[in-house]
């Protein structure tokens, strides 16, 4: 009986990191689903290239048969098995876990009847995609960036401003692609699934229902398979996904676009923890695809590899409708009357606003009523018990909660330390300014007399299925003339009628001891001004307000001139001084265990084992530190940095550790894991 080498779920921490060897009484070609046996059960394996990703097979014991192949289910493309093997190694993981979690889990749960049935319902022939909706007259702007896509290759930056009009772009380069090449198909990732309907829409619009499929985490384990399946057999042309969508099997693509490409929401932060934006460039080679990353404020690594010539920059600075981006005014806090939450020229704009009939949108990036409830007499403060973090007070449902072990409680009527009555909120979160809103717009009337209209929109406003969309269509329809709310509402999304946008509390990141900190900042107020004046007859008086106690750092002086590229000058100068990303390259190790020690200790033996090796690549490796949140659900975390120059350096070196890390024994440590490229530090 011939052998097959077959990828199955190993469990992550494993040593086994290949394909396992099996008996087969057909010689099935690489890529074919199959169930074979591993321990007392049965799972779902992908036939492997024999010999192929440097492990060899292996198996202890006898030698067992496959139990079944998957009927109907063409193989799985070299393409896709390459774009598995790539993550697997470079987010150094196992083959197994990598490919299982990339494909929809009914494959793996559905007996073979289930899935039998479920493979019939496939629509039968596709028609070619009426293209339902028209598409729009090109700008010039558009037109140019699209022709540049047509006529090149590799990967494009689409440094489009907010409200440039890249979601037509995406749009007509899917249809001009459809149009030319019969079977082609096209992979279109957003970083949320808030953006997925509304983009889904649009492309429905345009395509027509019957070729368009979506992937996201916010859907049923059926509906997962059922888009899956048309994927993998070609009736679905067009792919709208989050960041999961990238392993999509898709064996005729030809065009991947990530919009907002520089959205943190890309990196999967547990498992295997890829970053779908460098995957996608990855699929992009391989495949021959092209790759169409869009944004209005590019991560830096992306800004910086459209500078040395790696992608081609394709630039909108341009509103549709020659609507001005919004002005930018800057407050100094310093100069405001005390405890003022909001500085009075802006209180007065949006006074202004109301009376005028438009929409303002308040923004600030922290939910629930207060962050710290706290007693004036003994100094308590609502610390969660489990973690290294305070609970914060919401006031809707009078709880204490933990906002990173969920731990919830009713607040106390009295302090539980020394049982005066007098507790209180400090500092606030959406809920309180909501309120404070409210409040101080109370005598405002609208246009018609009525009284002023105060909405929020962030996770607690959104919990039930649903409410976004519900909340969102009153914003839509007029009927909210403040919305307050996190960074939830700053992305992607349309608003035709808001005309003043603030940014209450600024300054918080310009002091993080991250890095990316004053990216990630910019990045969130650019967009955040990107949702005013989108409406062009308005777009004049449309402001943007930032309250800040910091007013002289250089970021707001580009945020005032609208100007992304002086912004990412300066911050790659400061990078490449500081051998930060994208000039040096990071990893980090992360452990938990029950105590900080055990942690750390375990983090000090895995890097003592590793000086050698460190050594012989160049590779830095820093001291255990604790994570910045030190405990999470008595959980306690510590991390290490590791550095190269190279990143095939770093890549050679942590591949020597890694069986060095599994090697590692400490008494009482609960897990660890390797996280390359990491976004926080
Ligand atoms: P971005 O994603 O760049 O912020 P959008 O794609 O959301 O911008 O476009 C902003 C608005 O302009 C949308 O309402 C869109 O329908 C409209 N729009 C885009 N391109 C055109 C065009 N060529 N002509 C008219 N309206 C357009
Ligand atoms: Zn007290
Ligand atoms: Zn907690």
């Amino acid at each position: 009986m011939p052998r097959l080498a077959i990828v199955v779920p190993t469990p992550a921490h494993s040593s086994l990191s290949g394909p396992l060897t099996y008996l087969s009484e057909l010689a099935l070609p690489a890529g074919t689903l199959v169930r074979v046996p591993l321990g007392r059960r049965e799972v779902l394996g992908v036939v492997w290239e024999p010999g192929a990703a440097g492990a060899a097979p292996v198996h202890h014991g006898e030698e067992k048969a496959i139990a079944g192949v998957l009927e109907g289910l063409a193989p799985l493309t070299a393409g896709w098995r390459q774009l598995v093997t790539f993550s697997a190694t470079y987010y150094q993981r196992s083959l197994g876990e990598v490919a299982l979690a990339a494909l929809p889990p009914q494959l793996r749960d559905l007996t073979p009847v289930q899935l039998g049935r479920r493979l019939n319902r496939k629509a039968s022939a596709q028609a070619a995609p009426a293209a339902a909706g028209r598409p729009l007259a090109l700008t010039a702007e558009q037109a140019a960036a699209l022709d540049a896509i047509e006529a090149g290759a590799g990967t494009f930056l689409l440094f489009g401003a907010t409200g440039s009009g890249k979601t037509e772009v995406y749009l007509q380069a899917v249809e001009r692609l459809l149009a030319r090449a019969p079977q082609a198909q096209a992979l279109v990732m957003v970083p949320e699934i808030n953006l997925t309907p509304q983009l889904h829409e649009r492309f429905v619009a345009r395509f027509g229902a019957a070729v368009v499929v979506a992937m996201h985490s916010g859907m049923t384990a059926a509906q997962r398979l059922k888009s899956w399946l048309a994927a993998h057999h070609g009736a679905a042309r067009i792919v709208l996904g989050t960041r999961m969508a990238v392993f999509a099997s898709m064996p005729a693509l030809q065009l991947i676009v990530v919009d907002e490409e520089h959205d943190p929401s890309y990196k999967q932060q547990e498992g295997a923890r890829y970053s779908a934006r460098d995957l996608a460039i990855y699929r992009g080679r391989i495949e021959q695809a092209r790759v169409v990353l869009g944004s209005a404020t590019p991560s830096l690594e992306s800004w910086h590899a459209a500078d040395s010539g790696r992608y081609r920059r394709l630039a909108m600075p341009t509103r549709v409708g020659a609507g001005s981006l919004p002005a930018v005014r800057v407050v100094d806090m310093n100069l405001q009357p005390k405890q003022a939450i909001f500085a009075p020229p802006l209180l007065d704009a949006m006074r202004q606003r109301v009376a005028r009939g438009e929409q303002s949108l308040v923004f600030l990036n922290r939910r629930g009523y207060a962050p710290v409830l706290a007693c004036g007499d003994c100094g308590w403060k609502s610390e969660c018990p489990h973690c290294s973090a305070f609970r914060v007070f919401h006031k809707i449902d009078r709880t204490l909660r933990c906002h990173h072990c969920g731990f919830t409680e009713r607040v106390p009527r009295h302090c539980p330390a020394c049982g005066n009555a007098d507790i209180a909120p400090v500092g606030r979160g959406t809920e309180r300014l909501e309120e404070h809103v409210a409040d101080l717009l109370a005598d405002v009337r609208r246009p018609g007399g009525e009284p002023v209209r105060v909405a929020r929109i962030d996770a607690d406003s959104v919990r039930l299925k649903g409410a976004l969309e519900r909340q969102l269509a009153q914003v839509h329809a007029g009927d909210v003339d403040v919305l307050v709310g996190t960074q939830m509402v700053t992305k992607g999304h349309d608003f035709r009628g808001i005309t003043l946008v603030a940014a209450v509390q600024a300054d918080s990141a310009l002091f993080s001891s991250d890095f990316r900190a004053p990216e990630r900042l910019f990045a969130l107020l650019m967009q955040a001004a990107g949702r005013a004046g989108r409406e062009a007859a308005r777009a004049d008086a449309s402001e943007m307000w930032v309250q800040t106690w910091n007013p002289a750092h250089p970021l707001f002086g580009a945020l005032r001139r609208h100007d992304y590229p002086a912004f990412a000058a300066q911050q790659l100068k400061e990078r490449e001084q500081a051998g930060m990303p994208p000039f040096g390259f990071q990893a980090l190790v992360r452990a938990e265990a029950r105590t900080q020690e055990i942690a750390q200790a375990f983090l000090e033996a895995a890097s003592a084992a590793a000086r050698p090796l460190a050594g012989d690549h160049g590779v830095a490796l820093y001291s255990a530190v604790p994570m910045s949140i030190q405990r999470v659900a008595n959980v306690e975390r510590a991390q290490m940095l590791v550095e190269s120059a190279s990143r095939g350096a770093l890549q050679r070196f942590l591949a020597g550790w890694r069986p060095l890390l599994h090697a590692t024994r400490e008494k009482g440590l609960l897990r660890w894991a390797i996280d390359v490229d990491p976004l926080a530090i």
